[in-house]
């Protein structure tokens, strides 16, 4: 074999010109791609569309030998290897797809030299006799897609992942890049561990949307607060308007048309024709509203999407950033709008409840909403606490409505313990079980029928509460909530003490809260070219 020649920078730059036909590196990629160049590890953490692809297959071309990509996405290696040829790179992949004469062909390809890039379902790893085809070819770096499958605790698990670390046994020499978008700072460490990169660069990038303003606001009457948003700053714009349900997808779609918006829903429960047509319609023409559940967005690249509101609590910071990021991808001003409740704690407390899985499952869902939540209730820059989310540092943005309009924060001590002991008193007196509502009822001393029917206007706690109105008491249940203070039991929404509540009542904890800025944040008056 040719010793190794000394790789300059310029080789980086001109394959980027040459072979992609893009002007410049986007954001860290030239720093990955000359760390990889020079032989070094590197784990990237870059967010979707950041340009990822670039970060192996420019080192592949410029160093020599093979480029061997690990991938789980099987489905999506017969385009990529049809997108680099296209390109003039030579490029096969070897999966369970493959008839013995399709994988005879690739492995001949790799052994004569005549691959820039070789994809490589994990499984394929444990064989053997891959290993030895591996060993009698040259490999010039080794990429791990999806890194974040390796994790145990991640949805994506795949066990093959864990066997990847043996990469760095067999072949020492040849340097690993390991990708992926979707982890949080721990998960970053643990893919350093479980893959066997202690000594790899990392690389966190591309996070930041500065043109997006983020907006969370109390979810009154929703629909009512969308229309506001849509005629005073988004008028005939396009935009998408997140729902969980079909349902209220369809009902959301149709209290916009009746308001002069032109608004389609969209859902997995569609025909695939209208599904079709109003995606089409979506990227031709100007200014329509998508109201969608999650099926709605991947791979649609609209870059004047001006808006993204959700009507629901998205289950984690991953998808929220995700959904959100489908706004002004032109890098014009944009908006990211979300309408959040009590309701919304409660109604996916209960579904993690009783969603299928093991106790590992339910709390890996329980973390994720309690970051969301965290999100929701923070008194900082919701860019700030985005990016660190991501493991990423950032400055308050001015532009988030925390930044535009400060909430303060407020010692909600004394009205958690009212509630909280109310909580108490309804769950230990009978068997019946009340939710939110009544616990408030009471605290304000109101006698409903529901009230008088079970002598709860004879409780201690009657009428004690009536310093908050009724949407503070909400806000108080809230954030109970969201700081894991209370918590949701059973069928009917009833509310329940934690294991934390007890310093609370005890007074050995303080509670801090957030108060709702008087008016919410608007939008300063962006101007448009
Ligand atoms: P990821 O895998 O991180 O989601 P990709 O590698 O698929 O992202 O890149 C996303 C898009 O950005 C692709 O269309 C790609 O061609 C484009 N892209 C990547 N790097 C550059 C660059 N330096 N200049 C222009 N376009 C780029
Ligand atoms: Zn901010």
């Amino acid at each position: 074999a040719p010793p190794e020649t000394a790789h300059t920078v310029s080789d980086a730059d001109d394959v980027l010109r040459r072979v992609f036909g893009y002007d410049s590196f986007r954001g860290a990629q030239q720093e990955i791609v000359e760390h990889v160049i020079g032989g070094g590890d590197a784990l990237v953490l870059m967010a979707t569309g950041g340009g990822k692809s670039l970060c192996y297959q420019i080192p592949a071309l410029v160093r020599p030998g093979v480029g061997v990509v690990v991938s789980p996405l099987i489905a999506l290696m017969q385009d990529q290897v049809d997108a680099l040829t296209a390109v003039g790179v030579r490029a096969g992949f070897l999966n369970s797809t493959q008839d013995p004469d399709q994988r005879r062909f690739v492995e001949q390809m790799f052994l004569a030299g005549e691959l820039d890039l070789l994809y490589l379902a994990p499984e394929r790893l444990r064989s053997e006799s891959t290993l030895q085809l591996l060993d009698r070819g040259k490999i010039s770096l080794f990429a791990i897609d999806e890194a974040h499958c390796v994790s145990q605790w991640g949805h994506d698990f795949r066990p093959d992942y864990l066997n990847l670390s043996m990469l760095h046994e067999r072949w020492p020499d040849v340097p690993r890049i390991a990708l992926t978008a979707t982890a949080t700072r721990a998960t970053h460490q643990e893919i350093a561990e479980r893959l066997n990169l202690g000594g790899a660069k990392h690389f966190v990038a591309g996070f930041d949307r500065p043109n997006i303003q983020y907006r969370i606001v109390p979810k009154a009457e929703p629909n009512k607060q969308l229309l506001e948003l849509l005629r005073t700053e988004h008028p005939g714009d396009a935009g998408i308007v997140y729902c969980l349900s079909r349902a209220s997808t369809e009902k959301t779609a149709q209290f916009l048309a009746n308001n002069g918006i032109t608004a389609l829903a969209y859902h997995a429960g569609l025909d695939a024709a209208t599904r079709a047509r109003t995606q089409s319609r979506f990227l031709r023409e100007d200014g329509l509203v998508i109201v969608a559940t999650i099926a709605f967005g991947m791979g649609i690249d609209k870059p004047d999407v001006r808006f993204v509101a959700h009507l629901d609590l998205p289950k984690s910071v991953e998808g929220y950033y995700q959904e959100t990021g489908r706004a002004g991808r032109d890098g014009l001003p944009s908006t990211a709008w979300l309408a959040y409740g009590l309701q919304d704690v409660v109604q996916q407390r209960k579904m993690i409840a009783s969603s299928d899985g093991d106790d590992a499952y339910r709390r890996q869902l329980t973390a994720h909403l309690d970051a969301m939540l965290a999100l929701c209730e923070t008194i900082e820059c919701r860019r700030v606490q985005l990016l660190n989310y991501f493991g990423q540092p950032g400055e308050p943005c001015g532009n988030c409505d925390t930044c535009l309009n400060p909430p303060q924060s407020w010692d909600g001590t004394v009205p958690a313990q009212k509630l909280l002991s109310t909580v108490f008193r309804l769950k230990s007196e009978r068997r019946q079980r009340f939710g939110a509502g009544q616990s408030i009822d009471i605290l304000l001393g109101k006698q409903t029928p529901k009230v008088t029917q079970f002598t709860h206007d004879q409780l201690s706690v009657f009428g004690i509460g009536t310093e908050l109105s009724e949407g503070e008491w909400r806000g108080v249940v809230r954030q109970l909530l969201a700081q894991g203070l209370l918590m949701v039991e059973g069928d009917y929404s009833t509310l329940a003490l934690t294991e934390a509540s007890g310093a609370v009542l005890r007074g050995d904890r303080k509670v801090l809260m957030r108060r709702e800025p008087e008016r919410p944040a608007r939008a300063p008056k962006q101007s448009r070219q």
